[in-house]
């Protein structure tokens, strides 16, 4: 799999994939991710990406000529599966949006900033939106960030138990149960006997009763679905 990230501010984006699991994932060649500087694509003698709004307003507006060639110069070179702008507007973005995305090949992640990109773009060259949340953030990288994350992580290999990512939080509609480690007391703080117990089948019982009763506490919606 290949994300490629277009961005104004590729500086933003050097630490999330620079490190842990995501930089792990790239160093086995599970996937690789690419990060596109704007600018570089821009044709205006000053390399300016922006400009005012038609209509007036305040804000600058990502334009479109530089996110076309970028974007098309990428198109040439392989297939894509989704060419995703990041936006507040867009499809929320949930678990089950992560594991349907880290199946597919290749992806765009297009990221705004400012007032966003020229609706054209939008219109012409995006084949889904999505949002990482109902807030608003400066700009779509960490955003592109978060996303990456989700799916990076989900393909396999990425993890060193294959098979932790199956025991998170939403996958199976149940969140995660408590976890604990060393040490078995702390300052009269105690683990849960049955942990230590090494009886594998009732730590599994514990684990999904725990699991039962916080998703009812906290997500009793997921139990519906
Ligand atoms: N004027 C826009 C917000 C622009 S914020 C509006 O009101 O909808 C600047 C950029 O940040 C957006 O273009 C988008 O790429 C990114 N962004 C902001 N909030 C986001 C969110 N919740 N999820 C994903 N991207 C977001």
């Amino acid at each position: 799999m290949r994300i490629d990230i277009i961005t104004c501010l590729p500086r933003l984006l050097d630490s999330p994939f620079s490190h842990s699991i995501l930089k792990r994932a790239q160093d086995k060649g599970l996937v690789e991710v690419v990060v596109h500087d704007l600018r570089d694509f821009s044709t205006n003698k000053h390399k300016a990406v922006d400009d005012y709004a038609f209509g007036g307003g305040a804000g600058m507006v990502l334009m479109i000529e530089p996110i076309d060639l970028c974007i098309s110069k990428l198109k040439a070179e392989r297939d894509y599966d989704e060419v995703i702008y990041m936006s507040p507007d867009g499809e929320l973005l949930d678990q089950g949006l992560a594991n349907q995305l880290s199946i597919g090949g290749n992806l765009i992640l297009l990221c705004g900033h400012y007032k966003g990109v020229d609706e054209r773009v939008r219109e012409h060259f995006i084949t889904k939106e999505i949002s990482i949340g109902d807030y608003v953030l400066s700009g779509g990288e960490l955003g592109a960030a978060v996303l990456a994350d989700s799916i990076i992580r989900l393909i396999p290999g990425v993890l060193s138990d294959e098979t932790s990512a199956l025991t998170d939080t939403f996958q199976d509609n149940l969140v995660a149960p408590p976890v604990y480690t060393r040490p078995a007391e702390y300052k009269g703080l105690k683990v849960p006997d049955v942990l230590l117990s090494g009886h594998e089948k009732k730590i599994n019982d514990w684990r999904y009763e725990r699991s039962l009763e916080r998703t009812k506490q906290r997500r009793p919606g997921m139990l519906d679905e």
